[in-house]
């Protein structure tokens, strides 16, 4: 925060809270804000109503309680006192800023997220633990999925999503962010909302699909995993282009470690689609960070400069997205260890066919 001028951060609903306190705010018309002076002890204003979800952390903030009748508002205000430069966080409902701002028409207001972003982009030894257990888990649904464990023809789209969803919840998350699947044409869509398609034999499946498992301290990290299948046997066309894209993959894995700026894993894999000829069909970055958050820093785009860092965990996810064909995508997450880039999701990246 000094480095940055930063006077105070407040932090409500998002992420930044529960990695910090270990408490997430409820997503109410009630305002729950901690705040953190650079030159002072934080504090927790909280809804009375809500105190009790809160596990005291005497060594970290205080809890200051509001009831119906008070304006919290106005103990934010008091508490954030002669400060000048405020940070908030970017998921606070606007409601609030707009309140703040208001309230407080002497303060400079930025986002909390180039303070907390580069903290949160580098996991302890303990986040990586919680990291590779998501990874764990959603490696063994790729595996049942593979395997023809997951029925697949006859069902629509919206049945494998809940399907996988349950199975996100069974293998130890506990909560479910996303299970897309999208099947023959629609897996051309990226980011396709599973519906009513029935699924047929010999067409491409794309699973794209992941949670969020409380660790010990019950801060919840996540998963993310992307595996395609044929429901019967591959075209040619399909064998050839899901072939350019392991192979994108697989240098875009390698390509990762200490030192290496974020956009040469995005060039390194971009490059070989592109070589291929079917780089118009590559429109998204190549991958994301991954934490408390299932996006955050480090970005794997182009442009992103920032050296990857030992502990960066993060996604390489080309896709090849052909409309009114089929689309693929293969996605793992990686951790940057002193020697490279380490995959801790590892389900078999082949276009496995199944007989389900
Ligand atoms: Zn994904
Ligand atoms: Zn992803």
């Amino acid at each position: 925060m000094a480095d940055q001028g930063i006077d105070v951060c407040l932090l409500s609903v998002g992420p930044d809270l529960p990695w910090l306190t270990g408490y997430e705010a409820m997503p109410l018309e009630r305002l729950t804000m901690l705040v953190v002076p650079a030159e002072a002890d934080a504090t927790l204003v909280v809804p009375a109503l809500e105190v009790a979800r809160v596990v005291p952390r005497d060594e970290l903030f205080s809890i200051h309680p509001w009831g119906e009748t008070d304006n919290p508002i106005t103990i934010v205000s008091d508490l954030i006192g002669s400060s000048a430069n405020a940070a908030i966080g970017e998921r606070t409902w606007a409601r609030f800023l707009v309140e703040l701002q208001y309230a407080r028409p002497d303060l400079t207001f930025t986002t909390t997220a180039p303070v907390i972003g580069p903290l949160r982009a580098v996991k302890d030894a303990a986040e990586v633990v919680a990291l590779r257990t998501a990874a764990a888990a959603v490696d063994r649904i790729a595996a049942q999925l593979q395997a023809g464990e997951i029925p697949l023809i006859g069902r629509t789209e919206a049945e494998v999503s809940a399907d996988l969803g349950r199975r996100i919840l069974s293998e130890g998350h506990h909560r479910v962010n996303f299970a897309i699947v999208a099947a023959g044409e629609n897996a051309a869509s990226p980011h396709h909302e599973p519906g009513s398609r029935v699924i047929g034999p010999n067409e491409v499946v794309l699973c794209d699909f992941g949670g969020t498992m409380a660790d010990a301290d019950g801060v919840g990290y996540c998963s993310d995993i992307t595996r395609c299948v044929v429901t019967g046997t591959p075209t040619s066309r399909m064998t050839e282009v899901y072939g350019h894209l392991r192979k994108a993959e697989a240098v875009g894995l390698a390509a990762g470690g200490p030192g290496i700026p974020a956009e040469d894993v995005d060039t390194a894999t971009r490059s070989i689609i592109d070589a291929a000829g079917f780089g118009q069909w590559f429109m998204h970055r190549t991958g994301h960070g991954i934490g408390v958050e299932e996006h955050e820093d480090p970005y794997i785009v182009l442009g992103n400069l920032k050296p990857l860092e030992v502990g960066n965990a993060y996604s390489v996810e080309p896709g090849i997205y052909l409309p009114g064909e089929f689309g693929f995508r293969l996605e793992d997450i990686v951790v940057v260890t002193e020697f490279g880039a380490e995959s801790i999701t590892n389900a078999e990246r082949s276009l496995v066919s199944v007989e389900a």
